[in-house]
């Protein structure tokens, strides 16, 4: 890739260069000087094709280059330097490459074949792309997805778009550069960026509320989410040993006072709020007091991260003692969600790859226990999971899909349920569907 990087000093070196005269300078270079910008635009594949025989994807940055498609310069450079070898994502144990199942760690997608109907009522869509990360790296390969063997890698064809880098597990080899989804396979969009785990966990349904979220800008500050922040806050100072509230809530209280300001009136009733925070808090000591070993167990790092697919998120609580884990998430509001629980499994996806490697090094069992606390009455609830691996990864890639989606003039997908529709929709309260409708263009 030493051709990479010269073309990519090349351009540097001319700074004032602009998009398009910096494709006629890549054009130069990978024919060398031998094929016209005019002739290139009439046959984009001459360049592909003898003499030059440029990659499909070197191709196509030109191509988009010359044409001014991308909006400065650093974009024409983060595209060639996607050619460079970055150190692939670390996989999971249990994920390594078998003989019979092979690992794409990172590749540019150069063609999408969206799903057609074909035999059967079966569905079919492939990817063609360039590898450029691991043992497959600079070669084209073509990934074929039938929806009898991957439903939701079939169909999350259309949400990919044309340089976006993936990342393909499980593919079962063909022939040569020909790989097939088969059960297992899972793709992970955009694998360098992280998601949130609470994000992914309120689309599971339906991605609508994030985009709605994403259009307004940042997400909401309320009284009542300000309320959970201090609560939180205090129960990390009661997991620290903290004893007197009343005391700790005045030492945290000033850092929420811009926002508290932000998001009230002359109305606001200060020592309200104060004994609502603190009777949360009053529950939550009640709930340590019944869990004593609680404070005396390490408590692990909250903020976890998976390279592999993409998902961060930073758990409330996590506490080790000998072979056991402890994972506690708490909750201030009214009542337990269906999306806390997934929520909550998805930490527990996160925290995985670290269970795996204890049980490998210390060669005895781990055991996982997970619990949501509510704050409102110190009660709690074990993780009941309504979700799997594969829908959270799904939901995920649909939330780079969408992302990358609003940030263009002609977004590839259409945004989902941009139109209020009973029929999906019917399993979402009232008040969704009501706010929902009213947000929709109908
Ligand atoms: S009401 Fe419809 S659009 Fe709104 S969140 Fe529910 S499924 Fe999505």
């Amino acid at each position: 890739m030493a051709f990479v990087h010269a073309l990519i000093d090349k351009l540097l070196e001319s700074p004032a260069v602009s998009v398009t005269e910096a494709g006629e300078q890549l054009l130069a270079a990978l024919s060398a000087g031998q094929l016209g910008r005019d002739a290139f635009l009439n046959d984009p594949l001459a360049l592909v094709g003898p003499p030059y025989f440029a990659s499909r994807y070197l191709a196509q940055v030109t191509l988009r280059t010359v044409k001014g498609e991308y909006e400065t310069l650093e974009e024409v450079v983060a595209s060639l330097s996607a050619l460079i070898e970055r150190n692939p994502p670390i996989l999971e144990p249990k994920r390594q490459a078998t003989a019979d199942r092979v690992v794409l760690p990172e590749a540019k997608v150069l063609d999408l074949r969206y799903p057609v109907k074909v035999d059967g009522g079966v569905w079919e869509s492939s990817i063609d792309a360039l590898v450029t990360s691991g043992p497959f790296r600079d070669s084209e390969v073509r990934i074929r997805i039938r929806s009898d063997q991957n439903r939701t890698a079939c169909f999350l064809v259309p949400h990919l778009w044309i340089h976006s880098a993936i990342a393909a597990y499980n593919l079962a080899p063909l022939g040569e550069g020909d790989f097939a989804a088969c059960a297992e396979t899972f793709f992970v969009l955009e694998p360098m960026r992280q998601v949130n785990a609470t994000s992914i966990a309120r689309s599971l349904h339906c991605t609508r509320p994030q985009l709605d979220q994403l259009r307004r800008g940042k997400g909401d500050v309320t009284i009542h989410t300000l309320k959970g922040q201090l609560v939180h806050s205090l129960f990390d100072r009661m997991l620290e040993g903290a004893s007197n509230m009343e005391s700790a809530y005045r030492e945290v209280l000033p850092g929420f006072l811009v926002a508290l300001a932000s998001v009230t009136d002359e109305f606001f009733d200060e020592e309200a709020f104060r004994a609502d925070v603190l009777r949360h808090t009053g529950s939550l000591e009640e709930f340590i007091e019944r869990n004593p070993h609680l404070l005396e167990h390490s408590q692990l790092e909250l903020k976890r991260y998976s390279a592999t697919i993409g998902i961060q998120g930073r758990i409330d609580a996590v506490f080790r003692a000998g072979n056991r884990i402890d994972i506690l998430e708490l909750k201030t509001g009214a009542r337990i969600r269906p999306e806390d629980h997934a929520q909550l499994f998805i930490y527990r996806l996160l925290l995985s790859d670290l269970v795996r490697r204890w049980q490998r090094n210390d060669g005895q069992d781990v055991e996982v226990t997970s619990r949501l606390l509510s704050s409102v009455d110190g009660s709690f609830a074990p993780l009941r999971v309504t979700t799997d691996f594969y829908q959270v990864l799904d939901a995920r890639n649909k939330l780079i899909a969408m992302q990358y989606a609003v940030g263009r003039n002609a977004p590839h997908i259409a945004p989902r349920h941009e139109g209020f529709n009973e029929q999906i929709c019917g399993s979402c309260p009232s008040w969704t569907r009501n706010r929902c409708k009213e947000m929709s263009d109908v």
